[in-house]
C-alpha cells in the first residue's frame, strides 16, 4: 500500500470522532421492521416515511431512530426537535419514542439506498455521495484512487446501515485490523 493511503486512513480515524463534519443533505433507505420494510427519505429539508404512522402524524419510530442514529450528520432541519407534527401523538408517542429507541440500537434495520452530503474537510468542502451502493467523492485523492479520508470516515460512521458494497473496501480493511 502507498504511504499517502496509509495517511488518509490515520486521517479518517480521526474524522470518525468528529461525524459533524458530514452534513446529510438528502438520503434514501429502507427499514426493516418486524412486518414489513418501510421506505424513508431526507429530502429539501423533509422526512417522510411511507408508513401509516407518518401518514397521520407526520412522523414515526422510523424517522425518529433514523434522527437518534444520524443526529450529529443532519442539519438543523432535520433533527427531532423540528419534527412538525400534523397531529398531536399525544399518549401514543410514549410507545413510539420507545420503539424508535429500540430501533436506534439496531441500525442494521436501516439499508441506506441513496446519500447526499458535504464532509468539511481541514481545507476545503467535498461532496459525498453513495449511488448504487457505490461511494463517490469530489476531491483530488478520490478521483486518483477510488478512496479517501473522507469516504473511509463516513463508511466507519454508517457501516451498518450501508450495503455490503459500500462497507470498507479490502484495502482498508487490510490496514486498519
Ligand atoms: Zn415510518
Ligand atoms: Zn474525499
Amino acid at each position: 500500500m502507498n504511504s499517502s493511503m496509509i495517511g488518509k486512513i490515520e486521517k479518517a480515524r480521526r474524522y470518525t470522532q468528529e461525524p459533524e463534519r458530514i452534513r446529510i443533505l438528502t438520503l434514501a433507505a429502507r427499514f426493516h421492521g418486524s412486518n414489513d420494510d418501510y421506505a424513508l427519505t431526507f429530502e429539501e429539508e423533509r422526512w417522510h416515511c411511507v408508513c401509516h404512522s407518518f401518514a397521520q402524524f407526520g412522523s414515526c419510530a422510523h424517522i425518529m431512530a433514523a434522527q437518534r442514529l444520524l443526529a450529529p450528520m443532519l442539519p438543523e432541519a432535520g433533527h427531532y426537535e423540528r419534527t412538525a407534527w400534523a397531529l398531536d401523538p399525544g399518549s401514543s408517542m410514549i410507545g413510539k419514542l420507545e420503539k424508535a429507541r429500540r430501533y436506534a440500537a439496531e441500525p442494521e434495520r436501516f439499508a441506506l439506498a441513496r446519500l447526499d452530503a458535504t464532509f468539511h474537510g481541514s481545507n476545503d468542502d467535498h461532496a459525498l455521495t453513495v449511488r448504487d451502493g457505490q461511494w463517490r467523492c469530489a476531491c483530488s485523492f478520490f478521483g486518483q484512487v477510488d478512496a479517501c479520508a473522507h469516504v473511509l470516515a463516513a463508511q466507519r460512521l454508517l457501516a451498518p446501515m450501508l450495503p455490503a458494497s459500500a462497507r470498507y473496501g479490502s484495502v482498508a480493511l487490510a490496514a486498519t485490523t
